[in-house]
């Protein structure tokens, strides 16, 4: 029972080091998040020890009668929160509850309609390495290039002229809400099944700050990681009628023993997610990729050839369009890495540059707003990237407000005592 400092120093170290970090900058990749306490201690349980095959009730394991309480109460949390007849939380992440989704729905050769990757769309949802591309066919859409905006008229004449078993709503990078009711229109006119990924947006949906799709889907799944604050992982929410064809394509189909110490996080990051504070921390978030967008579509910022994607966003992240500027992304990113801001580059649609490069920044708000950001550090924030994208700043004096930043919102204070 020797404490991992004294089992495995490197390891601890990389721990600290990594919390550190987290501490030290400002995290701002859309897709991360800053987890709850709560969240930290369930993940870090003794359920990491148990065998549970099967679904709650129906085990090929004994002893399973604590990990079922924490299974079910996922389960009801998920239903009741997003409205959802059923749920199944036993993907180990996004990508397996996708693969479930696909192999429940399609058979090899079927073909499926998401968006592109290059235009927002995830990699599970054609690209062709990954699984979805490899065993489907695969007739991407893609956003319009004058707007940026998903035209919901071209999907329908595409939809009409490809006939797609499957369609797919959902994106990684893409700064506005999707219309379900059209997206239900266009598959029940083809006859393809509608499937909603709402990784990245699911905490707004909860927060009811989002259209939630699973009126609309026959299937919708999602991340817990990102906007849901959870445990890195995923979940699936879908019509009673498609039930035990997910059940059976999530296990046996693909995966063997769930993780149970990730689902009782779960089940803890749900009974968060329904609480007046999650929403108000959902609310800053949006109301913080606004105040964002607004500065870098400012007429200074503007000159530098730094542009906002569809011109400001209704979401947790705002899309930056370095088209015109002399940073590319690669560039911009390790600039605000420089600064102690992190970020990710992303491809812009239609974009000039190699994928190692791109011509866009994806920049979310979510971590901070978890850290507690309001209007007034928001501003602030945007104010740092405003000038550091337009070149010629103080680094070292933009890295000491972001210190600052930093400094006032303690992170998982006394955590090494917990
Ligand atoms: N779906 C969408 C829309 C995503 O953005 C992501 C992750 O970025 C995934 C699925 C995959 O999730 P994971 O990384 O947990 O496999």
């Amino acid at each position: 029972n020797a404490p991992l400092a004294d089992v495995d120093p490197e390891i601890a170290q990389a721990i600290a080091d990594e919390l550190g970090r987290q501490r030290g900058t400002l995290e701002m990749i859309a897709s991360e998040n800053f987890v709850p306490r709560a969240v930290l201690e369930a993940q870090g349980s003794v359920l990491t020890n148990k065998y549970a095959e099967g679904y709650p009730g129906r085990r090929y394991y004994g002893g399973c009668e604590f990990v079922d309480v924490a299974e079910n109460l996922a389960i009801e949390r998920a239903k009741k929160l997003f409205g959802a007849d059923h749920a199944n939380v036993q993907p180990h992440a996004g990508a397996q509850a996708n693969v479930a989704v696909m192999t429940a729905f399609l058979k090899p050769g079927d073909k499926l309609m998401g968006l592109s990757l290059a235009h927002g769309g995830h990699l599970t949802h054609g690209m062709k390495l990954n699984h979805s591309g490899k065993f489907y066919e695969v007739a991407a859409y893609e956003v319009d290039p004058e707007t940026g905006v998903i035209d919901m008229e071209k999907v329908r004449e595409q939809a009409l002229a490809e006939k797609p078993d499957m369609i797919v709503a959902g994106w990684s990078a893409y700064p506005r809400q999707l219309d379900f009711a059209a997206f239900r229109e266009i598959a029940d006119e083809v006859g393809a099944i509608l499937w909603v990924d709402m990784a990245h947006f699911a905490g707004l949906v909860a927060a009811g700050l989002h259209p939630n799709p699973v009126p609309f889907a026959d299937v919708v799944t999602t991340t817990v990681h990102k906007t849901l604050a959870g445990p890195r992982s995923g979940m699936i929410l879908t019509k009673e009628e498609h039930a035990k064809k997910i059940n059976s394509a999530v296990f046996p189909g693909q995966q063997g023993g769930p993780l149970m110490h990730a689902i009782a996080a779960k089940a803890v990051a749900f009974k968060i997610a329904g609480t007046e504070e999650f929403a108000e921390r959902q609310r800053r978030t949006v109301q913080g990729a606004q105040l964002l967008a607004e500065r870098l579509v400012a007429a200074d910022v503007a000159e530098a050839g730094v542009s906002v994607l569809t011109g400001g966003t209704d979401v947790h992240l705002v899309l930056v369009d370095l088209r015109n500027s002399e940073l590319d992304g690669k560039q911009a990113e390790d600039l605000l890495h420089e600064i102690g801001i992190t970020v990710n580059r992303n491809a812009v649609p239609n974009d000039p540059r190699p994928p190692m490069t791109t011509s866009g920044l994806r920049i979310g708000t979510p971590a901070l707003a978890s850290r507690g950001f309001g209007d007034t550090e928001f501003r602030e924030v945007a104010e740092i990237i405003a000038e550091a994208l337009k070149g010629g700043a103080d680094l070292e004096a933009l890295k000491a407000r972001v210190a600052k930043l930093a400094g006032d919102f303690p992170l998982y204070e006394g955590l090494e005592e917990w």
